[in-house]
């Protein structure tokens, strides 16, 4: 329950013959701010939408902790020193839960339940005092937040919406993984799901970035959620509590754009590599092995291929961090960088991972980047859904090159434009099964088709005008017949 109230707080705790304890919170009006001596203070609220955001607040209180009720009373109006401004109690059958639940609705309220405090000074003046967190945060704006950001041309206010927009899932809240969700709430990444289905454990600390000693024991993604709050209040954190298997893949990575795969074994890795190429969501990965580790993004419809492509199967050999041991700055490094790598996604900027496996290590400080196909024949790649996560030029999304695995799928029809080129030129080889090459305007929207010419210029030109009439299953082979060439015995 959670109420306003113009008149003095009640409180004394409620009587629960079933509770095994109580405990309360007493917010009073003090005499002294920022060493200032204070007279006196309003509060004001938008009573509406403090009430409903208040009752928000209490019901996460009773979904997350073990607790019997929850009051949560807030004064506005005209208060004196020494008048209580907030109170909270929470009855519970066991102490820590009634305690943990008590804390969070207390600085949930102070974030975000909107109130505003004036206060008055012995001096005669008065000020308005933002009631969150920091204590001038009405200096906080969600503009000035990403202020230095926005100023890249490659980010700018559109780039800025972008990520406000995006929705990316963290697998594994762990050493890859907090870095790179702390990064990406900061950078404004505007939902973040979290996967975990780990209690924090002692282990965890020297690497695991945003969890603190004294949780030890607590679910992983509810400190996540309540780290994330703290440091932007202007992002959200959905967080799931179970580990991603087969069973469950599908259903949490439909619901992002894109995957950052924070796990630390190659069975998920590869869960993760099979249905994220199948779903069309964009997947950065990345593995540590005591002071090296190694990047990479899996495009899928993309010329790089995907895990599989690099190693059929899972390596049994491979020994855990758990095992050797790892330097707590290396997952932290590889967070970051898969963090910068689906930023850049999100933007579309820059040159990505989606064709190289990158690996450094930290002791010697020698990086390397391996270039990456796909394999001819790779199961998951021959299924590719191409990426729905990126934003993809005209040009990418006309042009396939002969390796792109979006032509093992479905039904191709091959259009030889060859004969209709304009002026002719040298006839070269012909296909005489390929059928003639239809009017615009007769061409069927269920089939793919691949335009081919002799350099690809006519192709991408015919492909581009079929488009523009609403035929978006058409393409055309880069480079062309000669391109074929090249690259053939
Ligand atoms: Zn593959």
């Amino acid at each position: 329950m959670f109420r306003l109230s113009r008149r003095a707080l009640e409180l004394g705790p409620s009587q629960r013959p079933d509770a095994g304890g109580y405990a309360s919170f007493v917010g009073r009006v003090r005499g002294q701010n920022e060493g200032r001596a204070v007279v006196g203070l309003v509060y004001e609220a938008y009573d509406e939408l403090a009430v409903a955001e208040g009752g928000r607040i209490v019901e996460e209180a009773q979904n997350r902790f073990e607790v019997l009720s929850v009051r949560c009373d807030h004064r506005i109006g005209d208060l004196a020193i020494g008048d209580a401004a907030i109170v909270v109690e929470v009855a519970a059958a066991h102490r820590r839960e009634a305690f943990r639940a008590c804390e969070f609705v207390v600085d949930e309220v102070k974030k975000r339940v909107p109130i505003w405090k004036r206060e008055r000074y012995a001096d005669g003046r008065s000020a308005w005092i933002n009631a969150g967190t920091a204590h001038n945060a009405d200096a906080l704006t969600e503009a000035s937040f990403y202020e230095r950001q926005r100023r890249l041309p490659e980010v700018g206010i559109e780039g800025q919406r972008l990520l406000g927009d995006a929705r990316i899932l963290v697998v594994g809240a762990g050493g890859l993984g907090c870095p790179a969700i702390e990064f990406l709430a900061r950078a404004g990444v505007g939902t973040l799901g979290v996967a975990d289905g780990d209690d924090l454990d002692a282990t965890n600390l020297h690497r695991q970035s945003l969890f603190r000693a004294r949780d030890i024991g607590r679910p992983k993604v509810d400190l996540v959620a309540e780290a994330v709050a703290e440091a932007n209040p202007y992002v959200r954190v959905e967080p799931h509590r179970l580990s991603v298997s087969a069973d469950n893949a599908d259903s949490l990575i439909e619901r992002y754009d894109l995957v950052l795969d924070g796990t630390d074994n190659f069975g998920a890795k590869y869960v993760l590599n099979d249905r994220c190429v199948a779903l069309g969501k964009t997947l950065i990965q990345a593995g540590v092995y005591r002071y090296e580790g190694w990047a990479m993004r899996v495009e899928p419809g993309h010329a790089g291929g995907c895990l599989r492509c690099l190693w059929p199967e899972p390596p049994t050999d491979v020994r855990s961090c758990a095992e050797v041991g790892v330097l707590g700055v290396v997952p932290g490094v590889f967070g970051v960088l898969q963090a910068t790598e689906a930023i850049k996604a999100v933007l579309d900027v820059g040159d990505s991972l989606a064709d190289r496996f990158w690996l450094l290590d930290l002791l010697s400080m020698e990086a390397r980047s391996v270039r990456r196909t796909a394999r001819p024949g790779c199961p998951v790649c021959a299924r590719a859904v191409p990426s729905s996560s990126r934003r993809v030029s005209e040009d990418d999304s006309v042009e396939v090159t002969p390796f792109d695995p979006r032509l093992a799928q479905g039904e191709w029809i091959l259009l030889d434009l060859r004969a209709v080129e304009p002026g002719g030129g040298r006839p070269v080889s012909r296909w005489p099964w390929a059928p003639a090459v239809p009017e615009l305007k007769d061409l069927r929207t269920e089939v793919c088709y691949l335009a081919v010419c002799a350099h690809g210029v006519t192709s991408l030109d015919w492909a581009r005008q079929a488009r523009a009439l609403c035929h978006p299953n058409v393409w055309s082979l880069r480079n062309g017949v000669t391109g074929l060439e090249r690259i053939g015995p």
